[in-house]
C-alpha cells in the first residue's frame, strides 16, 4: 500500500483547513473500510483518480459523532458508526427506513467500525475500477470495459460513459426520507439536498458527488415524515451473506383513505446515483395503490436501458419495486 501522511485534527475547522492545504492529494478517513482496506490497499488509481499522500482522520473530531431526535427530525454525526444507527431506539422508531437500509449493509463488524458520512461517500464497486489492471474512464483513461465486458450487475438506468451503480444502501433509504447534507468547507457550511448531492457520469465522470475537495460531509439532517407515513425498504443480493444490493428499493409515502397522496420510491443498485422513480410515483399520485401498483412498477421498463447481460435487472426492479409498496402497506 502506497505511504501517506496521518492527520489527527481536533475541530471541523482543523480537517478543513488541512484538506484546503493539500487539495485533491488529500482525502478524508473515517472508519477506512473502503478508503484503506479497499482503494489503497488495492491501488485503485490512475491518471483522473490518484490515491492521496495525505488522510485526515475524523476520528478524532468527536462533534462528528452522535445523533439527535426531537419535533422536527433527526439529526446524524457523519462518523455515527451504523451500529449505532441500527441500534437507536427513536431511530428505529421514527425512521424504520434508514435503520433497515444500515442493517443490510455488509457484516456486523463493518458496521461497527464503518460510518455513516462513509457509507454514502464510499466509492464504486465496478469490478473493472477496482481491478489495477484496467485504467478505465472513471480512473482518467479513455475506455470503459464493462461495455464489452462482464456487466452483469452494472447500470440500467442513467449510465453515460460509465455505467457504475451507486453502492450505498443509506444513500438509497436518505434520497427516500427527502434528507439533506450539512457540509464544512473553507468558507462555512452549507445545506444541500440528497436529491442533489450525486452526481452523475454524464455530469462529471470523475466524481460521484458535489463534495470539493476541500469539503467534507458533516451531518445528516432527516425532517419529521408527515403523520402516518409508510416506510419500507427491500434489497435483493446475490449472495445469501452479506453483499451489495442488485437492487434496493426505499419508499416512503402517504395514504389516505388507500389513495397515494405523497411520497418517494428510491432504487439503489440500478444507476450510477441513488435513482428517485418519479415515473413510478406519478403512476400512483391521487390512485387507489393497490389497484394502480402493479401498472406504476412497470413504468420502470420504460426509463430502462440495460446492458448486454443485465436485463434480467429490469424485471427485478419492477417486481421489487411493487413488493416494496405492498411491504410498507403491510
Ligand atoms: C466486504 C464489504 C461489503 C460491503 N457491503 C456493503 C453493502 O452491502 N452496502 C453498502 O452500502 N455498503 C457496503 N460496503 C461498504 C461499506 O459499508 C463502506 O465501506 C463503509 O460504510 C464505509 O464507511 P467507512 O467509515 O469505513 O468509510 P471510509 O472507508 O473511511 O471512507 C469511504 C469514502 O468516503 C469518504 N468519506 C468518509 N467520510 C466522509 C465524510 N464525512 N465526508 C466526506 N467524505 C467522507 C472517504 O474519503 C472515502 O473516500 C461493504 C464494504 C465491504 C468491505
Ligand atoms: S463502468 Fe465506469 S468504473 Fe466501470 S469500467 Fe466503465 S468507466 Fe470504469
Amino acid at each position: 500500500m502506497k505511504s501517506f501522511e496521518l492527520y489527527e485534527p481536533a475541530s471541523v475547522r482543523e480537517a478543513v483547513g488541512i484538506l484546503t492545504k493539500f487539495g485533491p492529494r488529500a482525502k478524508v478517513l473515517a472508519g477506512g473500510s473502503d478508503l484503506v482496506a479497499g482503494v489503497m490497499k488495492d491501488w485503485v488509481e490512475g491518471e483522473g483518480m490518484p490515491l492521496p499522500d495525505a488522510l485526515v482522520d475524523l476520528t478524532t473530531i468527536p462533534q462528528l459523532r452522535g445523533i439527535k431526535v426531537d419535533k422536527n427530525g433527526a439529526t446524524i454525526g457523519a462518523m455515527t458508526t451504523l451500529t449505532e444507527i441500527i441500534e437507536s431506539k427513536e431511530l428505529n422508531e421514527r425512521f424504520p427506513l434508514l435503520t433497515r437500509a444500515a442493517h443490510s449493509v455488509a457484516s456486523q463488524l463493518i458496521r461497527n467500525y464503518g460510518t455513516l458520512g462513509g457509507n454514502i461517500n464510499q466509492r464504486p464497486r465496478c469490478w473493472f475500477l477496482r481491478g489495477r489492471d484496467f485504467n478505465c474512464l472513471k480512473k482518467g483513461g479513455d475506455f470503459c470495459f464493462s461495455v464489452g465486458g462482464d456487466n452483469r450487475y452494472h447500470a440500467i438506468i442513467g449510465g453515460d460513459r460509465c455505467y457504475i451503480v451507486h453502492p450505498s444502501d443509506t444513500a438509497t433509504a436518505l434520497l427516500a426520507l427527502n434528507a439533506q447534507a450539512k457540509i464544512a468547507g473553507p468558507s462555512g457550511e452549507r445545506l444541500a439536498l440528497f436529491d442533489k448531492y450525486f452526481v452523475t457520469p454524464g455530469e462529471d465522470i470523475l466524481r460521484e458527488n458535489i463534495l470539493k475537495p476541500d469539503e467534507l460531509l458533516v451531518e445528516v439532517l432527516i425532517p419529521t415524515p408527515a403523520p402516518d407515513t409508510k416506510q419500507a425498504w427491500m434489497k435483493l443480493k446475490n449472495r445469501q451473506v452479506y453483499d451489495f444490493a442488485v437492487v434496493s428499493v426505499a419508499a416512503a409515502f402517504t395514504v389516505e383513505n388507500d389513495i397515494w397522496k405523497d411520497g418517494r420510491i428510491v432504487l439503489g443498485g440500478v444507476a450510477p446515483i441513488p435513482y428517485r422513480a418519479v415515473v413510478v410515483e406519478n403512476q400512483l399520485k391521487g390512485k387507489n395503490i393497490k389497484n394502480s401498483m402493479k401498472q406504476a412498477a412497470a413504468v420502470i421498463r420504460t426509463v430502462a436501458r440495460p446492458m448486454s447481460m443485465n436485463a434480467y435487472k429490469v424485471d427485478v426492479a419492477q417486481s421489487m419495486v411493487e413488493r416494496t409498496i405492498l411491504g410498507a402497506l403491510e
